[in-house]
């Protein structure tokens, strides 16, 4: 008797191990997202907290972060009234190094929307398409949130050198951070938790312990997860501002994924059905992506490696 089919689990795990080679970069990007979180994350396991700034989503205040989210940075700095020099050189050099990769590689909110579109992606939901000229008329909203931050912290920063405010509210320092769903997440809910915000058995009601600001942030991070389950990577498409800032450079980045026309095949676009921000790959410069919606995870990669690579762009 054939022993090849003895064990069907054992030929789940083959069949999933036959898989690998076609998802390669996928699989090598999953290791880097959790050694990444781990390494942000690093207070838990002892390391040291650092207020250097990185160009990925980690909310100030977050308990164990141990470098800084570099939007948050921006904001306090400029709302402190200086010049956030190292922030922007830091957005500067990623962006014009790598384009996107820290996004596609090491945030920890893409990581987190990854794993949500996982539902669509395995068939529990429907995924939801966006047109092309939808899809890219969204990224303004990103823009929007980076300029008002900017706008609104710049305004603080100078009323603190004139000596017209002096300490303030949270939001004055850091006004996106009232409704940054990765706030909520992992800094809000963190200490609801812990300072038992949800325990009912405690002093007072639940809805005495709850704030407006507690609903409204719980209503944005509702609707941030819905909308991340729908469609992949749906709030680094249109609304972070981190991914908007670094989109300034990215489209120029030295490192870029390139698509071998002559090995394309018309029609086919395996790349694009693979690509989770629906960047049109096929239209775009085959000498290097320039679409800021491109966040080099190497989906595309993965679908067509004869066509698709990393590589130079110049
Ligand atoms: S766009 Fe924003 S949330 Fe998305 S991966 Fe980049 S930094 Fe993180
Ligand atoms: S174009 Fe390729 S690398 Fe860029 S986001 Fe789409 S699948 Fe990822």
């Amino acid at each position: 008797m054939s022993t090849k089919n003895s064990n069907p689990e054992n030929n789940s795990i083959k069949e999933w191990l036959a898989v690998l080679p076609s998802k390669r970069i996928r699989t090598l990007r999953l290791v880097s997202q959790i050694t990444f979180f781990l390494l942000f994350n690093g207070v838990i396991f002892g390391f040291s907290r650092t207020n250097f700034p990185l160009p990925v989503v980690l909310p100030p205040g977050a308990p164990y972060a141990t470098f800084w989210g570099g939007f948050s940075a921006l904001q306090y700095i400029l709302a402190n009234g200086q010049f956030p020099f190292l922030v922007l050189g830091v957005f500067f050099l990623t962006g014009s190094l790598f384009g996107k990769l820290t996004c596609g590689w090491a945030c920890p909110i893409g990581f987190w929307q990854d794993f949500l579109s996982m539902f669509a992606n395995l068939g529990f939901v429907e995924k939801l398409k966006v047109s092309r000229p939808t899809n890219k008329e969204l990224q303004d909203i990103g823009g929007f949130f980076l300029w008002g931050s900017v706008i609104i912290t710049g305004f603080f920063g100078l009323q603190r050198l004139n000596g017209d405010l002096t300490g303030g509210e949270f939001w004055t320092f850091i006004p996106y951070g009232v409704i940054d769903p990765a706030g909520t997440m992992f800094v809000t809910f963190f200490y609801a938790l812990i300072w038992g915000v949800f325990d009912l058995s405690g002093n007072g009601s639940l809805l005495d312990n709850l704030d407006l600001l507690f609903f409204v942030k719980s209503i944005v991070l509702v609707i941030f997860t819905y909308v991340s389950i729908k469609i992949p990577r749906a709030y680094c498409r249109w609304i972070c501002p981190t991914g908007a800032l670094l989109g300034y450079t990215s489209g120029n980045s030295l490192i870029a994924i390139k698509r071998n026309a002559a090995k394309c095949v018309d029609g086919c676009n395996a790349c694009e059905k693979a690509c989770p921000t629906d960047v049109p790959i096929t239209e775009e410069n085959p000498d290097g992506i320039e679409n800021n919606l491109c966040i080099s995870c190497g989906n595309c990669v993965d679908a067509c490696p004869d066509a698709m690579s990393f590589g130079f762009r110049f």
